[in-house]
């Protein structure tokens, strides 16, 4: 299986879950695809910061398509905290999603738009 994890507000959120997640998917045979939307041709920092995190990977991947990409590859699970790099994929293509104040009212208890708009999604 391939798996796509986000690095900002999702690998940087929970770094102890993803260091031990990202291992032991790599060790049961499923290739780990770090994709996000940093600048381009940072990989070398994004590589720093997912070294200080322990983070198991074979790929990483900057782009703002997440979902062409993802389709490209065959990347069947996707973690991220963005509704917007979800709409497009597929049914087939899980998805996970990580909350964050911007997506969930935790006061509330409901899930937020995270188009960044806080509009209610009821
Ligand atoms: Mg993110």
């Amino acid at each position: 299986m391939k798996i796509g994890v986000d690095v900002d507000a999702t690998i940087t959120a929970y770094p102890a879950f993803f260091s031990a997640f990202t291992a032991a998917m790599a060790a049961a045979g499923h290739e780990i695809h770090v994709i996000t939307n940093r600048v381009p041709g940072t990989e070398a920092f994004v590589a720093e910061l997912l070294a200080q995190h322990g983070i198991t990977y074979h790929v990483i991947h900057i782009t703002r398509d997440k979902a062409a990409y993802i389709m490209a590859e065959g990347i069947s699970v996707l973690f991220d905290d963005m509704d917007e790099y979800f709409a497009t994929l597929p049914e087939s293509v899980a998805v996970f999603k990580v909350r964050q104040h911007y997506n969930f009212d935790f006061g509330e208890q409901k899930w937020l738009c995270s188009s960044k708009t806080t509009k209610l999604v009821e």
